[in-house]
């Protein structure tokens, strides 16, 4: 077993909120470890045009988005490990993370393994991510102006996505595979009011149909008679659910029933001291990238100020990068919500 030295910081999970983390607490030089997993990146790397996170004025691919994430933290001294975590060990500190034989050691940790999109599991489905076929109307939606497109699914989800995507196309139609419906009647009744949408229901999409590399129907069969029909369709919505990457961590963390992570109110802080949860696998509401970056950036603080508690310096730890203990004697600024600031904090 390799042996390695006990760091402050250890992320797991590198997507928008994982690296966004790192982004904060390298420079607040704690220099963090990223465990980024072998499909490191997440739910961007299989997004195409990303038009609405801040900065991006012309949009931008996704995968370069994570790669652009990935070197400004780099940049900053951020060091990234490219593997699967294979189990935690959150009972002491410090915290111990395995990855196969390779033990790691941190002081804190931030849980940043996000959520998968449930896939139909079509090969043509998997080919024709990002072009046409996605998991996010609301990043997507945007693109399939004046278009015909089908989402599956008959959770809420597909019914959001589906009134969501008639801003845009010309007609939705909603695919499912049963005839009674697992979205509220709230959501539904608001679907089936929509002049823009139809449902199809017993119904399964056995096919994305494509033509240069670009959605142009979906091959459904019908579960009653086995007949297959094709629906001319410029992209297919998949809202078929998400799954929470937390099988590391049920054992150890608060979760609820589907298994996301339960943070403190207003904080990123898990039932275990020392141990941040930030992005997806605590959202299931908003789920953007702009939202995990968000939560990313507070972890990173959490865990800053919660270091510094420790080293006898807390009320330093707003300013970035991280001031010596002596200097933390210095007049404080108390904010409204009670907590300590440096008056001369700089971000
Ligand atoms: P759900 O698990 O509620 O629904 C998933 C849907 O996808 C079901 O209709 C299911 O069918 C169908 N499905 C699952 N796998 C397949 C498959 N392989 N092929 C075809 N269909 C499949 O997930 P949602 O994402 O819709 O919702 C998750 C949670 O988030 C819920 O609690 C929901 O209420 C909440 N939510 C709330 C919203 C709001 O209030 N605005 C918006 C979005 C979500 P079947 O029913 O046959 O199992």
């Amino acid at each position: 077993m390799t042996d390695n030295d006990t760091r402050d910081l250890i992320i797991i999970g590198g997507g928008p909120a994982g690296y966004t983390a790192a982004l904060y607490a390298a420079r607040a030089n704690l220099h963090p470890l990223v465990i980024e997993g072998v499909g490191w990146g997440g739910q961007l790397m299989i997004t195409s045009d990303v038009e609405n996170y801040p900065g991006y004025v012309e949009g931008i691919l996704g995968p370069e988005m994570m790669r652009d994430f990935r070197t400004q933290a780099e940049r900053f001294g951020a060091e990234f490990l490219t593997e699967d975590v294979t189990s935690v060990d959150f009972s002491e500190r410090p915290f111990r993370i395995s990855v196969g034989d390779d033990e790691y050691r941190a002081r804190a940790v931030i849980v940043s393994t996000g959520a998968s999109a449930r896939q139909l599991g079509i090969d043509s489905e998997r080919e024709l991510q990002g072009k046409g076929v996605s998991y996010c109307a609301v990043c997507d939606a945007f693109f399939f102006r004046d278009k015909e497109v089908v989402v599956v699914g008959g959770g809420d989800s597909a019914m959001e996505e589906a009134i969501f995507l008639t801003k845009f196309a010309t007609k939705v139609t909603v695919v499912h595979r049963r005839d009674d419906f697992r979205a509220s009647p709230i959501m539904l009744d608001r679907a089936r009011a929509n002049e823009k949408i139809e449902f199809v229901t017993n119904a399964v999409v056995e096919e994305v149909l494509g033509e240069e590399g670009r959605v142009t129907g979906v091959r459904i069969r019908d579960l009653n008679t086995g007949e297959t029909t094709d629906l001319p369709a410029g992209g297919l919505f998949v809202a078929v659910g998400h799954d929470p990457n937390t099988k590391l961590f049920l054992e150890q963390l608060e979760h609820d029933e589907p298994g996301y992570l339960i943070t403190q109110q207003g904080s990123t802080a898990t039932n275990i001291p020392g141990v941040f949860a930030a992005g997806d696998v605590v959202d299931h509401v908003y789920r953007q990238a702009v939202t995990a970056a968000g939560t990313g950036a507070m972890a990173a603080l959490d865990a800053e100020r919660f270091l510094a508690a420790e080293e006898g310096h807390e009320a330093a730890a707003l300013a970035a990068p991280r001031i010596e203990a002596e200097e933390a004697e210095a007049p404080l600024a108390v904010t409204s919500s009670g907590r300590a600031g440096s008056a001369r904090a700089s971000v």
